[in-house]
């Protein structure tokens, strides 16, 4: 018989006694969303426990990055980005009306190379869409800079990102925009939902008219906006959420940290994330599986399966190797050597908050079997 089988990742719910008052509160009110009260309580606690001044609350992350380049006013163009990432990063750019263009990573932090995004500007280029991938923080000043010296939009879609910081300040604090995701599988979870982080009260009032159809008033409409409302049931999922939500990431932290003390030095396997650093949120436990490794990625994953051990191969494919980006002429796979090597080698290990030592243990005793 197998062992219980292990997944990557295992949401984190709310105690059930934190949501009763609030699901009491929305019955009573038959308040269900467009910005009802609960929402609007969460937005001020989250803006509080993430410490950034100015965000809305959105229905999912995806929705929320392309309302973050229509605010921008990016409805064409080209939009530098990484290839090393969930597909929405680009589908969020083709939704708006924009081209991707990808350009190559940096092969410590797997994030996008502010020099290979210089490369790929052109008359064309309206903004550049990088993701602090793995809760990583990518080279917010570095790309900043290029984005300064074109005249173009700085949108980060920071869906791995929740609670990040860096020298004591939330990254969300950097670029134009910043988007979160609040899926499931995120740190930080409402079941679905997002957020769109941004600089000043005006920009958040427009964002929050451009996810209520472009509403202005009850007659007016000055916006092509779309549906991109949370109602207040995942509203009330992220209020009880934010109660003891440190604890979690303290607790993802013990579990990365085990990953890091038995697989450091392990011959052609090289942990991804920084341990220890103040500010990561130990968002996944990426290794890449290089050739000093007795066995390649996918033969590791497959080990891994057979223990009732479910990896992912986060991030394999490549965007640009998905069918809807793959004839662009920057997803050629040679203009992206770095990226193309990453999703070759790249797997990430089971990472949740209550993740127990027997269970990791399991994991990890696959990975130094015949190592
Ligand atoms: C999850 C994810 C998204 C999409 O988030 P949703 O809230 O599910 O729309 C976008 N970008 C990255 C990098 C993601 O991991």
């Amino acid at each position: 018989m197998k062992p219980d089988p292990i997944y990557v990742a295992r949401p984190r719910l709310p105690e059930l006694s934190d949501m009763m008052p609030l699901l009491e509160e929305i019955w009573g009110s038959r308040i269900l969303t467009n910005r009802g009260p609960v929402l609007q309580r969460f937005e001020t606690a989250l803006s509080k426990y993430l410490g950034v001044e100015h965000l809305s609350v959105v229905s999912n992350a995806t929705q929320g990055t392309v309302l973050a380049m229509r605010q921008a006013g990016i409805t064409s163009g080209e939009v530098i980005t990484t290839p090393f990432s969930f597909v929405a990063t680009a589908h969020a750019i083709r939704l708006s009306g924009a081209t991707p263009v990808f350009a190559d990573i940096d092969p410590e932090t797997l994030n996008l190379d502010p020099a290979q995004v210089e490369a790929k500007i052109t008359p064309q280029t309206r903004a550049i869409l990088p993701v602090h991938t793995f809760g990583i923080p990518c080279d917010v000043d570095g790309l900043a800079e290029v984005a300064a010296r074109h005249g173009i939009a700085l949108i980060h879609d920071a869906a791995h990102a929740f609670g990040v910081r860096r020298d004591g300040q939330s990254i969300l604090r950097h670029g134009d925009m910043s988007v979160l995701s609040f899926h499931a599988t995120k740190v930080f979870n409402t079941f679905e939902g997002g957020a769109v982080i941004v600089q000043d009260r005006d920009t958040k009032l427009a964002i929050d008219r451009l996810a209520n159809f472009g509403f202005a008033d009850a007659v007016s409409v000055d916006d092509i906006g779309t549906n991109a409302k949370m109602n207040e049931f995942n509203a009330a999922v992220g209020l009880a959420q934010l109660c003891g939500f440190d604890d979690v990431l303290a607790a993802r932290h013990v579990v990365a940290g085990r990953y890091s003390a038995r697989l450091e030095g392990v011959a052609g396997l090289r942990c991804v994330c920084p341990t220890g650093v103040a500010g990561h949120n130990s968002y996944a436990f990426p290794i890449l599986i290089g050739p000093d490794y007795h066995i390649d990625r996918d033969a590791l994953f497959a080990r891994l399966e057979d223990a009732n051990v479910f990896a992912r191969r986060y991030f394999y494919p490549l965007i640009s190797d998905l069918a809807p980006y793959s004839d662009l002429p920057s997803a050629a796979p040679d203009l992206l050597p770095v990226a193309s090597k990453a999703a070759e080698q790249v797997l990430c290990l089971p990472l949740y908050h209550d993740l127990d030592e027997a269970a990791q243990n399991r994991v990890i005793d696959v990975i130094l079997a015949g190592s």
